[in-house]
């Protein structure tokens, strides 16, 4: 099973994507996760994201696919869960692309629907507890910003392939990690 964990900054997906590692096996791949580890290395990657991600934009699709398509051979036997990406139209074609070429398209898209209000107390929270840059409360408006103007739109991408799944993302991790579950379940085999 291959599945998308989409929705805002905060609303949760890195936290459910790990539940779901445990419970089903499967990969989680964070472009997020990938592009913080370029920087903690200090590579070359690292150098050229550091300054767009310390601000809230969007790296550059070539970029996050180029990643992406580094990881598809590492992808265990439960499938893959894509946390932060796609995050453009570009994106979710390439991974179309990638996934056919595979033979295991997308089975399910799960958005995580979370208020702004709860999204700004969380990741306001994050940043006092571990201190991310662009959990600064300025990059924040521009993520989120970014989330509506080029992340969203891509909802009626997947609900026309029949695929997406909302899932309230306001109630306690055990909630939405068994409304996940139940969304999943739907999948057919
Ligand atoms: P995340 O951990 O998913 O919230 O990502 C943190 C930051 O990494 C984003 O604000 C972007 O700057 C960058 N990033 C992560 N994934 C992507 C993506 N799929 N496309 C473009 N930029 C990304």
């Amino acid at each position: 099973m291959n599945l998308i964990l989409f929705g805002p900054p905060g609303s949760g997906k890195g936290t459910q994507a790990k539940l779901l590692v445990e419970k089903r096996g499967m990969t989680q791949l964070s472009t997020g996760d990938m592009l913080r580890a370029a920087i903690a290395a200090g590579t070359e990657l690292g150098r050229k994201v550091e300054p767009i991600m310390k601000s809230g934009g969007l790296v550059s699709d070539e970029i996050v696919i180029a990643l992406i398509e580094e990881r598809m051979a590492s992808i265990s036997a439960g499938g893959a869960i894509f946390d932060g990406f796609p995050r453009t139209l570009a994106q979710a074609e390439a991974l179309d692309a990638m996934l056919n070429r595979h033979g295991t398209p997308i089975d399910k898209v799960v958005e995580l629907q979370v208020s702004d209000g709860e999204l700004l107390a969380r990741v306001t929270k994050r940043f006092e507890q571990e201190g991310r840059p662009d959990d600064n409360p300025e990059s924040f408006k521009v993520r989120l910003a970014a989330y509506r103007a080029q992340t969203a739109p891509l909802l009626p991408y997947y609900r026309e392939q029949g695929k997406l799944s909302g899932v309230d993302g306001m109630g306690t991790v055990a909630q939405v990690a068994a409304d996940i579950e139940q969304a999943l379940q739907a999948v057919p085999a």
